[in-house]
């Protein structure tokens, strides 16, 4: 809890994104994705004078710090286990395309239940959304700690 709540005041001061301080262009040397007149996107050809940096998802990741966790749980989770991990891939492939440091980077599948930690919070509820809505079931949202982290929880039983 204490360090959760540490990673919350360092994030305020921002640390993941570092806009001001980050050279524009610039290219992730570990992702690829670009740093461009403000914003990020994916290039198939970096702009020929961008820096290399390391951009704020791979932070998030190399230091393993979330920005959502999504659990699922219940029998019918185990039934459709390929089904339901299909629609977080493709969840997370179309999310990726218009929001390029919103990524999946750890999942832990124990049979009934699948906790899967993403770098921000916008992602982890629309694979929330994704799943209930193909496969209903219950979802709910909770922010323990404010609007930056979300904790999303999806179950169905039968
Ligand atoms: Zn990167």
């Amino acid at each position: 809890m204490g360090k959760r709540n540490k990673l919350i005041q360092e994030q305020n001061h921002d640390p993941y994104f570092l806009k001001a301080k980050c050279s524009d262009p610039a290219v992730c040397e570990k992702c690829g994705v670009v740093f461009h007149h403000g914003t990020f996107e994916w290039k198939e050809t970096p702009p020929a004078n961008a820096e290399y940096f390391l951009c704020p998802a791979c932070k998030r990741i190399e230091s393993q710090y979330e920005g959502g966790i999504i659990v699922l749980e219940g029998e019918f989770l185990y039934k459709h286990k390929k089904e339901i991990l299909n629609i977080i891939k493709n969840t997370e492939t179309n999310e990726r395309k218009y929001r390029p440091l919103e990524r999946i980077f750890d999942v832990v599948d124990n049979d009934r239940r699948i906790a899967i930690k993403t770098t921000y919070e916008h992602i982890a509820r629309r694979i929330g959304e994704a799943v209930h809505d193909a496969c209903k079931g219950e979802l709910n949202f909770h922010y323990p700690e404010g609007e930056k982290y979300i904790r999303v929880h999806w179950q169905r039983n039968d």
